[in-house]
């Protein structure tokens, strides 16, 4: 069994119409589906299942099955199982998971921004951190700020593609992320590029112009450990 993930072409589809596949006790397996499954530091997306008769099913989050092949649906506490083989209309929390998909392109941004490995990191809802061993470098907040927002500026286009697992052994420079290996044994990986910015591995949501971002502003600088940092960035509301 498979979860066709539709969300992987298309961050920006809010709904879709799907079968469900199995009922598991992690959660519902659909046959596609528009909800993320969390992981890479981007939480699990939130929404609903709208039945044939009207009735909505609230999804509190979603994961990946045991497999990684299937995608798990949570449904909220109480909410009543649907039926083997419904058909129902998979529908995100669109205000949440496009805040989401702001602020993970703008943490792409920032590993540009701040050149060192990644140790962890987390995609909230228009803000984020990441953890770099940034050495003994001075980091400034208004200095990194004003960069990201130059970025941010250049409406640059995010695209996706993918490589080989052997092509990206060959190129280990792509992985900035330490803590966050990108899933390798399917025999790909996806890149996510941003138009003469940054590319590296991931399987998260992304706005497709970094204007869309909004206006960005570092929130923090905490030190972790003897040469590890955590950055926080807090994006204002943008128009979309
Ligand atoms: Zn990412």
């Amino acid at each position: 069994m498979k979860t066709d993930p539709l969300f992987r072409e298309d961050a920006y589809l809010r709904e879709a119409e799907a079968i469900v596949a199995a009922i598991e006790p992690g959660g519902i397996v659909l046959d596609r589906t528009v909800f993320y499954p969390q992981g890479g530091g981007q939480p699990g997306d939130r929404g609903a299942l709208v039945l044939d008769d009207g009735s909505r099913l609230a999804v509190a989050n979603t994961v990946y099955g045991a497999d990684r092949a299937t995608i798990l649906h949570v449904l909220a506490d109480g909410a009543p199982l649907p039926a083997l083989g419904a058909r129902v209309l998979a529908r995100i929390d669109w205000n949440l998971r496009f805040k989401r998909m702001r602020a993970h392109s703008a943490l792409h941004l920032l590993t540009a921004v701040l050149p060192y490995p990644v140790t962890g990191g987390a995609v909230g809802e228009a803000e984020g951190r990441l953890d770099f061993d940034s050495g003994e470098a001075a980091l400034d907040k208004g200095e990194i700020a004003e960069k990201l927002n130059a970025l941010i500026g250049q409406d640059a286009a995010v695209r996706t593609r993918w490589i080989s697992d052997d092509e990206l052994v060959a190129n280990p420079g792509l992985v900035k992320t330490m803590s966050v290996k990108p899933p390798t044994g399917t025999g790909r990986v996806r890149l996510v590029e941003i138009e003469g910015i940054d590319l590296q591995p991931c399987g998260g949501t992304h706005v497709l112009r970094t204007a869309e971002i909004g206006l960005a502003a570092v929130t923090g600088i905490e030190k972790k450990g003897r040469i590890n940092r955590r950055v926080r960035i807090a994006l204002s509301q943008s128009e979309a």
